[in-house]
């Protein structure tokens, strides 16, 4: 049996409510000697004093119990809700820990509450991504992944497989049976790593979503670059911050393309420079553009040549100062866009190519996304281990093609988290904060 883990379940710092956690087996007691009397009956809010060791009221504190196995952990669970003062919080939570608990590791709640079936780990991935989410598209593909989504299509997927294995082996066994001739069989394989296929298309958008993307904005001095960042930022009306960098020459600002956040970094004209505090910032602009994961360039339209050298191919070229063209038509690089950051001119267009660079159209006919390196990862294997199914079925290897089924049956468990997971949860949990 488990033993009870306590743990702040809010940020360490002034607020009105601050919440001391506990799961286990000895949670009743310890809140009982916390408080000086019987608990209050399950799920019911109850105005307690929390007593010091001495007997000394440290607070009045809503508290809570949720008696398993009807609680977040599946375990006996309890809480304090207490005034959110930290030497408060601390003294409560040093009480509980004198009582018996021990302190909580990373994840450690959502972990009891994968071992004991109250979720999936595709929904314990969830909320670690719906804490972490930081726009508003993000938190809601986090409720969809916390509500089962992944979890119940990729169960479905390790139903077919299973089912396909069977056959494989009855085929095997019983080669005179009524089962479907291996060819049958070996399209019924590539139909089902054809869905798995397309689900990880949805792999970069739903890590983008949660990760987010670093765009860098790139071009000579003067052709516009500042006032394109301004008008994207201006026009999206969410910025969340828009902070100088830490050289002179590098501001940096968040915001949502298509509700994928955005780190844009606006760089130093990128050119060739005597001055040494110049040359620096030069230095680190052409770094953050090789680190960057897309790179968009602003040239002038006017002339389009004039461009810096960079450590990697544009994403997208921008044409700027359009407005300034007299008729004249310029000869733009291929796939160049026309705009201009004065008149407004081009950037519904710019916002819709950046909305796709950023890989919001990653998931067409998707219900649900891969938000995870782990469950690509996994999900990349289960679809290659069917394909070698299908092309083992193919060559008359069913003993082969069986174990290929079999090995892309766990994969998908292990984005579950059933089988042999040990290794998985503790990767996993690693990534959490305490408390959760
Ligand atoms: P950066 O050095 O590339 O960041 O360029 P800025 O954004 O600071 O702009 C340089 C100058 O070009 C400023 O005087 C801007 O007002 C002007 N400018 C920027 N965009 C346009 C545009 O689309 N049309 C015109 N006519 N001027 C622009």
């Amino acid at each position: 049996m488990n033993d009870t883990i306590a743990a702040l379940a809010t940020p360490l710092g002034r607020a009105a409510v601050g919440i001391v956690r506990m799961s286990g087996p000895a949670s009743d007691a310890i809140l009982k000697k916390l408080t000086g009397r019987d608990p209050p009956p399950a799920r019911t809010a109850a105005l307690r004093p929390v007593l010091d060791a001495d007997g000394a009221v440290l607070d009045r504190a809503l508290v809570l119990r949720f008696p398993a196995p009807a609680s977040y952990t599946g375990e006996d669970m309890a809480e304090i809700h207490a005034h959110g003062s930290p030497v408060i919080l601390e003294r409560i939570l040093a009480r509980v820990f004198a009582l018996g608990a021990r302190p909580a590791a990373p994840g450690e709640f959502t972990r009891r509450a994968v071992e004991h079936g109250k979720m999936d780990l595709t929904q314990a991935e969830a909320v670690a991504a719906a804490i972490e989410a930081s726009t508003l598209r993000a938190a809601k593909e986090a409720q969809k992944q916390l509500a089962g989504a992944l979890g119940r299509r990729i169960a479905a997927w390790m139903e077919r497989a299973l089912d396909l294995a069977a056959h494989i082996e009855a085929w095997l066994d019983f080669p005179d049976e009524d089962v479907p001739p291996p060819v049958e069989l070996a399209q019924d394989l590539r139909a089902l790593a054809g869905e798995m296929r397309a689900l990880l298309g949805t792999a970069t958008l739903g890590e983008r979503l949660f990760r987010g993307v670093s765009l860098a904005i790139v071009g000579e001095p003067n052709v516009g670059k500042s006032s394109l960042l301004n008008r994207l930022l201006g026009e999206e009306r969410a910025i969340v911050s828009a902070v100088p960098g830490t050289t002179r020459d590098l501001v940096e600002a968040d915001l949502e393309i298509a509700g994928v956040p955005v780190r844009l970094v606006d760089t130093a004209g990128l050119r060739t420079s005597d001055d040494p505090i110049e040359a620096e910032g030069i230095r680190r602009a052409r770094k953050a553009v090789a680190r960057a994961d897309l790179v968009v360039l602003v040239v002038d339209a006017a002339a389009p040549g004039r461009r810096p050298e960079l450590p990697r191919a544009p994403d997208l070229v921008v044409a700027n100062k359009a407005d300034l063209l007299r008729g004249e038509a310029p000869a733009l690089p291929e796939g160049a866009l026309l705009a201009s950051a004065r008149t407004g001119a081009g950037m519904a267009e710019l916002e819709a190519r950046l909305a796709a660079l950023v890989g919001a159209q990653g998931a067409e006919g998707e219900d649900v996304l891969i938000t995870r390196a782990r469950q690509r990862e996994a999900l990349a294997q289960a679809q290659a281990a069917l394909e070698a199914a299908a092309a083992e079925l193919q060559a008359a290897r069913l003993d082969l093609a069986a174990m290929e089924v079999r090995r892309g049956w766990r994969a998908l468990g292990g984005i579950l988290g059933v089988g042999d997971v040990e290794a998985i949860l503790d990767r996993v949990f690693a990534r959490f904060c305490i408390g959760k």
